[in-house]
């Protein structure tokens, strides 16, 4: 009778170890989907965010050009004529090209700009 219990308590420790490691691995395995759903908001969270800054940059881009083509269109209208634009054209012309022409006129490094500043909010 002794020998039989001394047999079956290191059985019952083991089931028991087993046991304890199979709800620790349960509880790791729903850590981890917590995680994962954790890391899925905060993705669609960021592709929201993403969306919503691309679409204002279309908007503003969209009102640039309008802004753009109707003080050409001015010009165009003008009497002057190129390489002898009149005073108003002129100042027309030096606010299309701002300060900085090659900075200003370069929509790759808008672009560059619009693309750092996403990955910033990352
Ligand atoms: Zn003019």
């Amino acid at each position: 009778m002794q020998k039989l219990t001394n047999r079956k308590k290191p059985s019952n420790l083991l089931e028991s170890r087993l046991r304890d490691n199979l709800d620790l691995l349960d509880q790791i395995r729903s850590d981890a989907v917590n995680d994962i759903e954790s890391l899925t908001d905060a993705f669609q969270h960021m592709t929201l965010v993403a969306q919503s800054v691309q679409q204002n940059y279309q908007a503003l881009l969209a009102q640039n050009q309008l802004l753009k083509s109707t003080l050409l269109s001015i010009i165009d209208e003008c009497e002057c004529r190129q390489g002898n634009r009149c005073d108003r054209c002129q100042r027309i012309l030096q606010t299309l090209v701002g300060k900085n022409p090659g900075q200003k006129l370069d929509p790759v490094l808008k672009y560059k700009s619009i693309l750092t500043q996403i990955r910033k909010l990352g």
